[in-house]
This record gives structure tokens, C-alpha cells and sequence, in this order.
């Protein structure tokens, strides 16, 4: 085996792991459900789980994502999350070996998190935004590239770029245009991929974003002006290739 392969394979199973726990975080934060105690036990009738009912994305392909107590059915995000975490750690692990991949794996883990709550509640939590945050700071203290003063002049940079457009968008229209969390999440995105990606990771938001808005136009459904999209899942969907692309055309 290469050692990419091995690096992937190792953060791919990793991933599913840590998405198992992200994806109880994901879905039970907003409904206040204690995060601890993990998936021990079925939402539907409070069955509790064995081992075998625990294995990330094994036991929902073998359950057909129902429970076997009472066959409710389970909230498919938890295997989403999960196959999603392996995904980006294997990306990491092909991309680059070692730390960084580790590094990377993290970056985009949290990022799926921060996305998935966003999607179903258009809340980023201040919490998670800042463990990205801190995350970030670190690698680049720990020598990740990229350099620690690129990370620092991203993360102010990124968070002031979206508060101002905030500001003027509240100004001229006389409503929110952004969700609050979203400059917080840009400039701890600007953290980890320093001040030269914001602006494709901006752009690359936008496009989606857009694509979307199409998309949902050409379904017929009619989009009314106030139409909200979760632009922080959007940053956070660009952010992750976004780093992929500049860590694998580093030297
Ligand atoms: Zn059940």
C-alpha cells in the first residue's frame, strides 16, 4: 500500500468514527439533548443500543437505517455526517501524509458540522465557529502551513470583509441580508487557509449559492425576495476543496 493510500484509509475509518460523535453533536445540539450520552440509546422508543447498533455506517446499512426495536426510523444524518467525515478524511490523507492531513481532516470535519446545523437551523453555534477557530490558530503555531501571519490577517480580515457587508446590507435594506454567525465563521475560516483563498472560497460560496437559486427557479417554485440561504454551510462547503487544492499545490 502507498502511503497515501494508507493515509487515507486510516483517516477514512477515523472519519467515520468522529462523525458518529459529530453527527450526534449535529443533531441533538439544537434540541438541547445531552451530546454525551451519545447514541446509546433509540430517539423513538429509548431502546438501548448494543455495540453492534453502534458500528459508524456498518450498523445503519445493515438496519436499513430503522431501529430494531421499534423500526422508527433513523434520522438519516447520522450515516450522512458519518460517510461525509470519512470522505474528507480520505481527501486529506490522499492530498497530504502525516499531521497536516490530520490537520486538514479536523478542519473539515468541523466544517461539515458547522454546515449540517446550519442547513436544518440556520445556526452556526459560537461555540463550534470558535473551536475552529482556536484549531486553526494552533496549526499554524504548530508550523502548518499556512504561515501563522497569513492565518491572523485571514481571520481578521475575513471576519471584517462579511461583518462590513452585513452592516451596509442592514443599512440599505433595512433587514438582515447575513446571519450573524456568518463573519465569525468566514474569519475562522480564514484561520486555517490564510488571507489568499478568501476570496475564491467567497467566490466559490457565491456560485453555489447561486446555482442553487437557479436550480430552485427552474423547479417552478417561486423564490420570495426575503429567501434565505445558509451561507455559512455554503462558506463551509467551499472552505474544505479550497484547502484540498492549496495544500496539494504546495511544494
Ligand atoms: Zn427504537
Amino acid at each position: 500500500m502507498t502511503e497515501a493510500a494508507a493515509w487515507a484509509l486510516a483517516l477514512f475509518v477515523l472519519g467515520a468514527i468522529t462523525g458518529s460523535f459529530l453527527a450526534n453533536l449535529a443533531i441533538r445540539w439544537p434540541r438541547e439533548q445531552s451530546v454525551m450520552r451519545g447514541r446509546s440509546a433509540c430517539d423513538a422508543c429509548g431502546k438501548t443500543l448494543g455495540a453492534g447498533e453502534l458500528i459508524p455506517l456498518v450498523s445503519a446499512a445493515i438496519q436499513r437505517g430503522k431501529c430494531r426495536g421499534c423500526s422508527a426510523a433513523i434520522d438519516p444524518r447520522h450515516w450522512q455526517i458519518e460517510l461525509g467525515c470519512a470522505l474528507i478524511g480520505a481527501a486529506a490523507g490522499f492530498v497530504v501524509a502525516g499531521p497536516v492531513a490530520v490537520a486538514g481532516a479536523i478542519f473539515g470535519w468541523l466544517l461539515l458540522t458547522l454546515a449540517a446545523i446550519d442547513v436544518a437551523e440556520f445556526w452556526l453555534p459560537d461555540a463550534l465557529t470558535a473551536t475552529l477557530a482556536v484549531a486553526g490558530l494552533v496549526s499554524g503555531i504548530a508550523g502548518i502551513a499556512p504561515d501563522l501571519t497569513d492565518r491572523v490577517i485571514g481571520g481578521a480580515g475575513g471576519f471584517a470583509a462579511l461583518w462590513l457587508v452585513a452592516f451596509a446590507y442592514r443599512r440599505l435594506r433595512e433587514r438582515e441580508g447575513l446571519g450573524g454567525g456568518d463573519p465569525k465563521l468566514f474569519g475562522a475560516i480564514g484561520l486555517w487557509l490564510g488571507w489568499r483563498m478568501l476570496p475564491i472560497v467567497l467566490l466559490l460560496a457565491s456560485a453555489v449559492g447561486l446555482a442553487l437559486v437557479l436550480a430552485e427557479m427552474l423547479s417552478g417554485r417561486k423564490m420570495a425576495r426575503d429567501t434565505r440561504l445558509p451561507f455559512g454551510a455554503l462558506l463551509a462547503v467551499a472552505a474544505y476543496p479550497a484547502w484540498l487544492v492549496m495544500i496539494g499545490s504546495m511544494p
